[in-house]
């Protein structure tokens, strides 16, 4: 099979190798699309503390199975999404559904193969609970979707995001655009987007009712000029939720200014070096009853949800989709993404 191996950082070569095995009590599955992920890029350029190489990239996967080693319910020829966690199934937080929370961890994409490659090999971990076996018709790049929005509905949840809340996303990439669907679909009475590139802030005026605004100016002035909108906005109420979907955005407490009493901030994007400092305003945090959370991937009942939701329509995010291209051409849909002109990209099998 033809196959995208990343050899070290910066030398990601296509290569044929040798069809995977199909594993005792697992499956094998022809790979259907693969949607570029952010991680993927930066993995491309400097490695990744969890990968081993040479390694097959790839973790938002849908794929036909092609062989299955196990009575399930599934069968050769059905189209399934892939939840990319293999997880043993038995510590506490598997046995509480926080699987993505596994002592024993591991991502297909990370500490084993993904979905860069025309065949998948899926270990017994993924059948149970790691597979969602897609509609008729649905188109395979929409349903490659479900994992980085599995991931935006962990953040939600983290962040407690409901019905009638303000909620202000600061990143308006694939990622940021994601959260602001969830969040209308929610039932968030205000979705406000900040995002610095026209192309994106254009295409988040088009297909969301969210509020979007330019960032731009230094960033000491665009916190001030941004703590003035989020208070005029709001009458002066301020928002109930930050989401923090950029890497490059500075997280200290003046955050906490555009919250409202109750507020949350959730650190969705890992904060790249030097991008985190004092959040400790402590007595801040007491008098205005503040929450600060993370998330880092997600459940597989989070994935399972976000199936549901691209699949029903009540999420609709074709339009989030700006790149599709074969596996030859991995290199152009990672660049996609990397230049960011775009929003994302997926790498589509025959
Ligand atoms: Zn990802
Ligand atoms: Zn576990």
């Amino acid at each position: 099979m033809l196959a995208a191996i990343l050899k070290s950082p910066g030398c990601l070569e296509l290569e044929e190798v040798q069809d995977p095995q199909c594993p005792k009590g697992g499956a094998l599955l022809e790979v259907s699309a693969c949607a570029v992920c952010g991680t993927d890029v930066k993995m491309r350029q400097m490695g990744h503390k969890d990968l081993a190489y040479p390694r097959i990239l790839g973790h938002e996967i849908v794929g036909r199975i092609a062989e299955i080693d196990r009575d399930c319910g599934l069968d050769k020829g059905d189209l399934v999404q892939v939840w990319p966690g293999i997880a043993c199934g038995k510590c506490r937080p598997c046995q509480r559904e926080e699987d993505n929370r596994c002592q024993e961890m591991k991502i297909l994409g990370f500490n084993q193969d993904g979905g860069f490659a025309e065949m998948l090999a899926l270990p017994w971990q993924c059948i149970s609970r790691g597979l969602n076996l897609l509609p008729k018709g649905t188109d395979p790049a929409l349903a490659a979707l479900a994992e980085p929005l599995a991931c935006c509905i962990n953040g939600q949840e983290m962040a407690a995001v409901c019905r009638g809340d303000r909620v202000l996303i600061l990143g308006g990439g694939p990622i940021g655009s994601l959260h602001a669907l969830l969040a209308e679909a929610a039932g968030a009475e205000k979705v406000i987007v900040v995002e610095q590139l026209q192309s994106r802030i254009l295409q988040l005026k088009r297909h969301t009712n969210a509020d979007v605004i330019s960032a731009d100016g230094n960033e000491a002035e665009f916190l001030d000029s941004l703590e003035k909108t989020i208070f005029s906005e709001t009458e002066g109420a301020r928002v109930d939720v930050v989401m923090l979907a950029a890497p490059q955005i500075h997280i200290d407490s003046r955050l906490f200014r555009l919250l409202a009493p109750g507020g949350r901030i959730c650190i969705f994007s890992g904060p790249g070096p030097g991008n985190y400092s004092e959040l400790m305003d402590l007595r801040t945090i007491h008098y205005r009853e503040l929450t600060i959370t993370g998330s880092y991937g997600c459940s597989s009942r989070q994935n399972r949800k976000a199936v549901e939701l691209l699949s029903s329509g009540k999420i609709k995010a074709n339009w989030v989709i700006t790149k599709r291209a074969r596996l030859e051409k991995i290199n152009d849909a990672l660049n996609h993404s990397a230049d960011r002109s775009g929003m994302k990209s997926v790498v589509c099998g025959k």
